[in-house]
Formats: structure tokens, C-alpha cells, sequence
């Protein structure tokens, strides 16, 4: 908050009495400089950090810095994950921007404080939080600026895919964005980004143009194909590891809002999974065809596939017909739909402040081994698992273009468990790694944004390409300041 404010908040009294010239009738002998908030730095001890230095750096922003006891840090704290959301961080630097941004990462790092950055906090491990530490909030940046005839989208550091999907499809154009709309564009990007168009026009990473960085030395910089190229391959893939993106510049491509597509559910069985590994095979650029093993009415597995075609409607209905003629369909219907109103299906599913709990993996192709596993637990009932379509204009980047390895996969597969009650949460995160770690060994890696894993898995994940995100991470964050994320360890 402007010092203003800060000065009118729950911790006024302490604070207030530590910061010269901010409580006006205070006589000057009453200011206690003394004063200290207990955070915790980055290897986790615990610290204190000085009001008198939060004060001044609250004067210094643009936005708003909420402490625990302010009106309006509970809210500004928020983050998806109900699993994570009881986590305090000491205090909330909600940036408006990039000097604000700035001034977090110099205090922060001047200090040794724990950091973490929340885009839009769909973080499903929480990365994007912690107790004790600094959230540098960029939910207030969420502006986007639409360049139709330069067909490109530059987009604030904080921003939803919503606000993404909204302003281009206002011009029928588009770029990738993923399947629930209140995703964040920040953690979506760096980790890769994908979506119903990715087999299009491949992942976020392959059609972003630029980006706008806060580095841990606290400089500005950009990086392009142009301009601090060897950060740009970084940023495509190795997460939040480089410092604050505070604005994307992404291209943008013609797109018909009105897509043909829709739901159409089958059986859970041998037959049908055979069939789709058919249809992976086969399926043109412009199909994205994803099954989400869920309970139907009867209580019962159904596959519920979620089917979108991005070209010409008649190619559609022609390429697609096989999924109408398969004798497994039970139900649902192809047509001209929304695109929009796809991409927002599925965001009451997914609302914020469950219990959530994800492993997901990539797959090569469906070998009978992995159909066999996933009939058996699907059909147990005790999770939710889904598809996301892969390949087409994906696999056709080379693993080492950018630091996102996994080109060649033909799937990404995610088990999950959801529920209200924390009560559930033993049985439902067992039950969900005994369906992944079955499958497990068939798996080509895992998509960083969706679960946390050990260090060496983290880092065997990025494969190939680890070594020279050592390289960057080394000279963009030499401490490891930007550590909450699926961690690259620096070796200086
Ligand atoms: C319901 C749901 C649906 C999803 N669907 C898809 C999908 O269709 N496709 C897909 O690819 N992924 C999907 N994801 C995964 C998603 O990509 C990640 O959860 C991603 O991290 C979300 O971005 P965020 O900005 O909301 O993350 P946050 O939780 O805010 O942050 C996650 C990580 O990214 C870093 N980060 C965020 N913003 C920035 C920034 N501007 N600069 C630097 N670092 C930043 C954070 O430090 C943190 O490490 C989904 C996740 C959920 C929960």
C-alpha cells in the first residue's frame, strides 16, 4: 500500500510508530525504529525484517504491500489450491509495475527473503506461496493489448488466459492458451503452455515473441530472438527460474471463433482406448481430441472426450465422422460451438479453494500395457484422469529450440483428486499415486507446471537441455532467489 494507507492498516500501531513522518500527530520521540516482522529467508530460517524498511518500500510502489494483520492481505494472499491457501506469506508486494516489481526483487534480495511470484496462482504444488516469505502479487497486472494488424498480443505479467482469449478472439485471431480460463499466463507460459490449439499453432512458448524480465539483480530486461537470446530459450520452458516476467509479447494467428466441435462420451474400456491411440496416430493438425475419465450418472467410468477442431467445419465433420461411427458412443454431438464458451467450460470444475492434488505424465503413444493399466484403474472409480492432445505443430520444434525437452510426445496424461473436504485427502492422494506410479514407468517425463517432484527428477525432466539452464540460472540468479518453481539449481 502508498503510505497512506499503509499507515491507516491493523499493523498501523506498530508500523505507524516506525516510520518517520507517517503517523502525523506523532511527536518524533515516539518513533520506534526498532521495530521487526518475523519471514523467513530463503534456505528457511527464520529472520527479521525492519518496519521502517517495509514502510519505505511500501512508499515506493505504485501498489499496494499488505502485512498479516492488514485488511485485504487474506484476499491478496489467495492462491487455487485450497491445499495451500492457509500458507502466510509475511507479506504481499501486489505490484502495478515493473518498477514496482523492482523495487520487491532488490528489497527482497537485499534481505535474503524468501520469495515467490503468483501470476494468476493456479500453481498446483503452490509454488506461488509460502509461510514466511515475500509474494511478489502480479494479479493487478493483467492488461492486454491487441495488435491485429501486426497479429500480436502484448500481454501483462499477470494476466488470465481469459483476458488473453477475450481480447483476440474479438478479432478472430488467436494464440494457445489452456483449457480452464482463470489460469494465470505467467506460470502457463514459462512452463510451456498448452492447450486446444497447441497441435495448430504449438505450445505458448512457440508463438511468444518477447518477454519483459525482472532479474534477481533487480535489472530490466528483454529478451527476444533478437535481444538476450540465450534468456529467451530459458524462459520458453524453464519456468519462473530467471526472474519476474512482467509482460509477454505473443504472436497471434487467424481463428474462426465459431470451431466445430463438442462432447461426445463412450465406454471406458480396451476398444475405446484402442480406438484413440488410433486417432493419435491419425488425427490431422487442426483436431484436438481429449477423453477426461469421469463418473456418469449411473455412478459408473465414462469417457467424456472434449473434441475441437480449428480449421474448415466440413473437414471437420469428415475427419471426425469416425468418432460419431465408433459403436462404443453413448452419447453427445459434434457442431459449430463457441470457442470461448469451450475454453470457459470447465472453469466452475476447476473453481478456486478445493483440495486439489495432480500427478500427470507424457506418453509417447498407447502401448497395450498402458491401455491395460488405465482400464483396470479407471475403472475403479477413486480418481479423475484426462488426456491433453499433443503433437502436430509441437513436435515439429526441436527439443533443443527452446528449454522445453518434450517435443515428441504424443500425450500428456494427469490423475487428479478434488474434493471440499480436507478430510479426503489421504485416501484420494494415495489413491492417485497408485494409478500414476503404475503407469509411471511407460512415462516420457511430466510437465513441470502440474506436480512437484524430488530434485533429481526435476532436473532429469529438463533433460538435454539441464546444462545450459545451469548456465543461465548461474548468471540470471546466481543465489536461487527464484526458487519456488520446479527448481534449477545454481552451481556458482
Ligand atoms: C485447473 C488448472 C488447469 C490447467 N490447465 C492447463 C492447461 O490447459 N495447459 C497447461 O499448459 N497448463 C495447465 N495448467 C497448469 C498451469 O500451466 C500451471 O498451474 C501454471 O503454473 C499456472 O500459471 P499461474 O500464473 O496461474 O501460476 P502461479 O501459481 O501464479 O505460479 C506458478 C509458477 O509460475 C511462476 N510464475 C507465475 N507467473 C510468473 C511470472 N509472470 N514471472 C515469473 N514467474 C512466474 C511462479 O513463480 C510459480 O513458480 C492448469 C492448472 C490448473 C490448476
Amino acid at each position: 500500500m502508498r503510505r497512506r494507507t499503509f499507515c491507516k492498516t491493523t499493523l498501523a500501531a506498530a508500523v505507524a510508530a516506525a516510520i518517520p513522518g507517517c503517523g502525523r500527530d506523532m511527536p518524533p520521540a515516539a518513533i520506534d525504529v526498532g521495530s521487526l516482522i518475523p519471514a523467513v529467508s530463503s534456505a528457511g530460517e527464520e529472520i527479521s525484517i525492519e518496519t521502517v524498511a517495509i514502510g519505505e518500500l511500501a512508499d515506493s510502489l505504485s501498489g499496494n504491500l499488505y502485512l498479516q494483520a492488514d485488511e485485504g492481505y487474506a484476499a491478496a494472499k489467495r492462491v487455487w489450491n485450497g491445499m495451500f491457501d492457509q500458507k502466510q506469506p509475511a507479506m504481499v508486494v501486489q505490484c502495478l509495475s515493473t518498477d514496482d516489481v523492482v523495487n520487491a526483487v532488490d528489497f527482497a534480495r537485499e534481505r535474503n527473503l524468501l520469495v515467490s511470484v503468483k501470476g494468476g496462482g493456479y500453481s498446483y504444488p503452490g509454488k506461488c506461496t509460502s509461510d514466511g516469505g515475500m509474494m511478489i502479487d502480479l494479479s493487478q497486472m493483467s492488461a492486454v493489448d491487441v495488435d491485429a494488424d501486426g497479429m500480436r498480443a502484448r500481454v501483462d505479467g499477470g494476466a488470465l488466459l481469459s483476458h488473453l482469449d477475450t481480447a483476440t478472439l474479438q478479432h478472430n485471431l488467436l494464440t494457445t492458451t489452456g483449457v480452464v480460463s482463470h489460469t494465470g499466463v505467467g506460470g502457463f507460459t514459462l512452463g510451456g503452455g498448452m492447450g486446444r490449439t497447441d497441435r495448430m499453432m504449438g505450445l505458448a512458448i512457440d508463438n511468444l515473441l518477447s518477454a519483459t524480465v525482472v532479474t534477481a539483480s533487480g535489472d530490466v530486461v528483454h529478451a527476444s530472438e533478437e535481444e538476450n537470446d540465450d534468456l529467451f530459450w530459458g524462459l520458453r520452458g524453464g519456468g519462473g527460474n530467471f526472474g519476474v516476467v512482467t509482460e509477454f509479447v505473443y504472436r497471434l494467428h487467424p481463428f474462426n471463433p465459431t470451431i466445430f466441435g463438442g462432447g461426445l462420451i463412450y465406454d471406458v474400456d480396451k476398444d475405446f482406448l484402442e480406438f484413440y491411440a488410433e486417432l493419435l496416430d491419425t488425427a490431422p493438425d487442426e483436431a484436438n481430441i481429449e477423453p477426461a475419465f469421469v463418473p456418469g450418472e449411473d455412478g459408473n467410468m465414462i469417457a467424456s472426450v472434449s473434441v475441437t477442431w480449428g480449421g474448415d467445419h466440413a473437414a471437420g465433420e469428415k475427419a471426425l465422422a469416425s468418432m460419431l461411427a465408433f459403436p462404443g458412443l453413448k452419447g453427445g454431438e459434434l457442431g459449430p460451438k463457441s470457442y470461448q464458451a469451450i475454453q470457459t467450460q470447465l472453469d466452475g470444475v476447476y473453481a478456486h479453494g478445493g483440495q486439489n492434488y495432480l500427478k500427470s505424465g507424457f506418453l509417447n503413444e498407447l502401448t497395450p500395457e498402458v491401455i491395460e493399466i488405465m482400464v483396470d484403474f479407471v475403472n475403479r472409480g477413486s480418481t479423475v484422469s484426462w488426456f491433453q492432445h499433443l503433437g502436430g505443430a509441437t513436435s515439429r520444434v526441436a527439443p533443443d529450440a527452446t528449454a522445453f525437452a518434450h517435443r515428441k510426445v504424443a500425450v500428456n496424461f494427469g490423475i487428479e483428486y478434488s474434493s471440499q473436504d480436507p478430510a479426503q485427502n489421504e485416501a484420494g492422494i494415495a489413491a492417485v499415486r497408485e494409478f500414476y506410479y503404475a503407469l509411471e514407468p511407460h512415462m516420457a517425463g511430466f510437465y513441470t507446471n502440474l506436480h512437484d517432484d524430488t530434485e533429481k527428477k526435476t532436473w532429469g525432466n529438463y533433460g538435454p537441455n539441464y546444462p545450459r539452464l545451469v548456465e543461465l540460472k548461474n548468471q540470471y540468479d546466481p543465489t536461487n532467489l527464484f526458487r519456488l518453481n520446479a527448481n534449477i539449481k545454481p552451481t556458482v
